[in-house]
């Protein structure tokens, strides 16, 4: 069946079908040797330099479970509510990959190590708790090089290399219970439950997830319904989901595709699908497997892991503060509301608008500065707020300047585009530029008395009372100040001129 063209636009979507989203996040561990043998996880090392028999897959070699990221593993279930299992077993996935050179992967398959917890996200102020299905430990594979073609990809390429540098990392995998009854709110919710999760890995220090890097990965999910059916719909995989606003787009695309597909009289076809970045829409990948392809069974080179319940308490009191706590402490400490820190968290902006306000600024202007103008330049720059070219320290400044009056808001968000562009800190800026406002009196009287005298029906209108036109001689100052004029100076000027 050949791909509709078309889709449904998002809000028509909605309003006749029911998303159900899901998603599988992998997450690399920051352990300093790999999952069953010593070599370095070190990023960045030359090709096939951290390799051994185990990770190799050479025969009669055997592997060791790596202790750190069983603890890791366990850090992570605590912090998501999960249970832990006091007995459970790898198991061995089988497939064929050439950068896997055992043609099997030590996973976790029925025995996952935690199990049926909860993670609360927050979307526009409302509470959604997405369920944890399960967290479980598993390797990576090698990575596959094409070369000789013009795209890095397999397709044109003269021959394959092999990297096995990777295989054998150890990596966790959180699956979420399938989320329904978000409504429109599908696509934020995903993208707020990954940066959610994000950051609640980083407060474990379990691993650097960086999304760009690869260390944290996202498959998505998304099925839909008609309104009111009482089965879901059919499932769609989608891979190479790479940045939270990936993440957000490739929900909403599938909405609007499947919806397409529904309208036409179609099936949802369950398959994997691939997200592409620059087109933000998703194409077909292969048809999915089963699990019964896998012929999965207990890996008989492994002890199974049964964490000492002890063990288990000591890891769970060691947790660090989590994410959750820390947004209801700095709601408090900085007095803003529900939907505020809502909007900071989901933008990601949390780190950005603590670090603003440690560098002197009042929280809730770091929240306008990071949600509004610079957030304006992340989503036209399709990049994400913590990419951009301005640090906390110097959108702390600006907001110091606006504060002493030195700049308005116009003028600061002039500074702002300066330092995105790369002209320097804020005072050289300003400096450079002549930006600062104009509440010299005797600068801003010539000014006033020249609007005044060029405008004589305005003032004959204020004059007679209407105080409200003098919006209109103001927009003049401003004008012919090009927006630096003090703007509260200018009003009671204008005002006393014509008194
Ligand atoms: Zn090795």
């Amino acid at each position: 069946m050949s791909e509709l063209a078309e889709l449904v636009p998002y809000d028509e979507a909605l309003s006749r079908y029911e998303p159900v989203i899901g998603l599988e996040t992998h997450v690399e561990l920051g352990t300093a040797t790999k999952m069953f043998c010593g070599c370095p996880t070190t990023f960045g090392l030359e090709p096939n330099s951290a390799v051994c028999p185990v990770c190799l897959g050479l025969p009669g070699s055997l592997p060791v479970a790596n202790r750190a990221a069983i603890e890791y593993t366990i850090r992570i279930g605590l912090a998501l509510n999960c249970s832990i299992a006091t007995w459970c077993r790898f198991a061995r996935k089988n497939y064929f990959y050439p950068d896997m050179p055992k043609d099997f992967q030590i996973s976790q398959y029925d025995e996952p190590l935690c199990t049926d917890g909860w993670l609360d996200v927050a979307v526009d102020g409302q509470i959604f708790r997405v369920g944890i299905e399960r967290v479980h430990l598993e390797e990576d594979t090698g990575k596959s090089l094409h070369m000789g073609g013009a795209t890095g990809r397999i397709h044109g390429a003269d021959y394959s290399l092999v990297d096995y540098n990777r295989a054998g990392i150890p990596l966790v995998e959180v699956v979420t219970k399938p989320v329904a009854g978000t409504g429109s709110h599908a696509p934020v919710l995903a993208r707020a439950y990954v940066t959610e999760l994000r950051d609640l890995l980083r407060a474990l220090q379990v691993s650097d997830v960086r999304m760009e890097e690869g260390s944290l990965r996202c498959d998505v999910n998304t099925s839909l319904a008609p309104r009111g059916a009482s089965e879901w719909g059919t499932r769609t995989e989608t891979k190479n989901v790479n940045s939270l606003r990936s993440v957000e787009r490739a929900v909403r695309f599938e909405i609007e595709r499947q919806a397409a597909v529904l309208d036409a009289g179609q099936k949802v076809v369950q398959e994997t699908r691939h997200f592409h970045e620059d087109h933000g829409n998703t194409t077909p990948g292969r048809s999915k497997e089963e699990a019964q392809d896998y012929r999965y069974f207990p890996e008989p080179d492994l002890v199974p892991v049964a964490p000492d319940a002890q063990w288990v308490e000591q890891i769970r009191a060691s947790l660090p503060e989590l994410p959750a706590a820390r947004l209801a402490r700095l709601q408090s400490q900085w007095g803003l509301s529900d939907l505020d820190m809502s909007a900071i968290s989901n933008a990601g902006a949390l780190m950005l608008v603590e670090s603003t306000v440690a560098a002197g600024a009042a929280p809730s202007d770091a929240r306008k500065w990071w949600l509004g103008e610079l957030a304006r330049h992340a989503n036209e720059a399709g990049i994400e707020l913590s990419e951009l070219a301005v640090t906390p320290a110097q959108v702390a400044r600006v907001s110091e300047l606006v504060k002493a009056g030195a700049l308005n808001d116009k003028l600061a968000r002039v500074v702002l585009e300066a330092i995105l562009a790369g002209e320097g800190e804020p005072d050289a800026i300003v400096e450079a530029r002549g930006l600062a406002v104009v509440s010299d009196d005797s600068a801003l009287v010539q000014t006033v008395d020249a609007v005044i005298a060029a405008n004589p029906d305005v003032v004959a209108k204020i004059r007679a009372g209407k105080t409200a036109a003098v919006g209109a001689l103001l927009g003049d100052v401003m004008k012919a100040t090009r927006g630096r004029a003090d703007a509260t100076r200018a009003r009671e000027l204008i005002l006393q001129r014509l008194a």
